[in-house]
């Protein structure tokens, strides 16, 4: 589970923020494929009922142990990793994603993506990760969602909904519930876990509580809405309960003091999620083999999982073994050939094993994760690595300034990429690429 830093001492946020007076926490977002899938499926019926087509919206994990759901543009949702974590069930982590549906299908983000714009520092950074995710994926829609959402990690007043926006997302959200067969009460549970931090300080309560103010009005609409509807058949989602509970085991190996979350689990117990906790708090502690043994009870149980595969790479590469690693991230590959974060995985599997053969099909793994998914700073950093050990510093500088840029260090870009143009063919693609870099480094430094 590598996790990206974000915007950690960027200067222009730190004007931003400065004049807002608002203290930021260095933001990060946990990358992970098995996650990721997690929750697009559990999504997936959410979007049906929308009419919205799914492969149009990313679910990203942001990684912060408090409660919170937002979404600042149409292309990506964003989920706390400690609201996932504290939700007692699916039906209530659909329930908020359901939500958050309503407030993009409602187009209660285009008015304030415009308000975003008069703030110059916004365009500038706009204008930057639109130029590095549009020529990366050649996809402009995806280049927005980059900047807001880099921005609006920053900067959360963006992202605060008025109490009228907050009763139709309600509404339009329990509709998409209702149409998917999942009960509705699940929305009311959810505002209920709020309900109870009203009488906090501002301080103590969780962020959701600002994004999405609660109101008497809410709740009393929220219940008509299930008394007209009580009566519907819904259905559990066994799959999908499967996945929620997979996805928070998980976390819980990877959040927290490893000693402790060893000690607090049952010893004897033997079941799947306990397992998985265990073999990623015991990899967290050092003990290679110990988890790797763990990892093989449960290849055995699902022999065709990727995401069990790509795991005990995981742990075998960091515990220093790249030979066995790349092995099981060939095989984790070959059963979900369109995952990027697990090919960036055997790309860096097949950078550590060093060989010349083995850095070649490392570049050639790279770039295609990054054609398929350029948010991911980690491969960014592999990439680059890969191009200077193939020879080409020119690209190596190129790619290092779009992960700068990515990472929102300006200066940094910038000067990565004026290596890159001095270094790459004039008139080659590569090299445009480092104009346009240039170009909006210039722009944003100057806000
Ligand atoms: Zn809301």
């Amino acid at each position: 589970m590598p996790v990206l830093r974000w915007l950690r001492a960027a200067p222009l946020v730190a004007l931003l923020l400065a004049m807002q007076t608002t203290a930021v926490a260095a933001q990060s977002l946990i990358r992970d494929a098995e996650i990721e899938r997690s929750l697009k499926r559990i999504a997936a019926p959410l979007f049906r009922a929308a009419g919205v087509n799914a492969s149009q919206i990313d679910l990203l994990v942001v990684n912060d142990p408090s409660l919170n759901a937002f979404v600042v543009d149409g292309t990506t949702i964003f989920l706390h990793e400690g609201l996932i974590r504290r939700l007692p069930n699916v039906e209530m982590l659909q329930s908020v994603i359901a939500h958050e549906l309503a407030h993009i299908t409602s187009g209660h983000l285009v008015r304030r993506a415009l308000n975003m714009q008069d703030t110059r520092t916004a365009i500038g950074l706009g204008m930057l990760l639109g130029v590095v995710a549009a020529t990366a994926t050649g996809r402009s829609d995806v280049g927005t969602g980059v900047m807001l959402g880099t921005a609006s990690v920053a900067k959360r007043q963006f992202m605060v909904h008025t109490r009228a926006e907050e009763t139709t997302a309600d509404q339009i959200g329990t509709r998409y519930l209702i149409r998917a067969g999942i009960t509705p009460k699940a929305a009311l549970d959810v505002l209920e876990i709020f309900r109870g931090q009203e009488a906090l300080a501002v301080g103590r309560q969780d962020p959701y509580n600002r994004t999405h103010p609660l109101s008497r009005q809410r709740i009393t609409t929220l219940k008509a809405v299930i008394a007209a509807y009580g009566s519907r058949k819904t259905w559990p989602d066994v799959e999908n309960a499967y996945w929620f509970s997979r996805m928070k085991a998980k976390f819980r190996g990877f959040v927290g003091n490893p000693a402790y979350i060893l000690r607090h689990l049952d010893k004897n117990a033997t079941d799947e999620f306990t397992r998985l906790t265990r073999a990623v708090a015991l990899h967290r502690e050092g003990k290679r083999d110990a988890a790797a043994q763990e990892m093989d009870r449960l290849i055995e149980k699902r022999p065709d999982d990727a995401y069990y595969h790509e795991l005990k790479g995981q742990i075998l590469l960091e515990g220093g073994d790249a030979k066995h690693a790349v092995a099981l991230y060939r095989k984790a590959v070959s059963l979900a050939p369109r995952e990027p974060l697990i090919l960036a995985g055997l790309g860096r599997a097949e950078l550590a094993l060093g060989s010349r053969k083995a850095t070649r099909q490392a570049l050639a793994d790279l770039r295609k994760a990054r054609q398929m998914d350029p948010r991911d700073a980690r491969m960014l950093r592999d990439l680059a690595i890969a191009w200077a050990r193939n020879g080409s510093s020119g690209m190596a500088s190129l790619v290092t300034a779009e992960r700068y840029a990515l990472l929102t260090r300006f200066k940094d870009a910038q000067t990565n990429a004026k290596r890159a143009a001095g270094l790459l063919p004039r008139g080659s693609a590569a090299w445009l690429r480092a104009q346009d870099l240039l170009a909006a480094t210039k722009l944003a430094l100057r806000k």
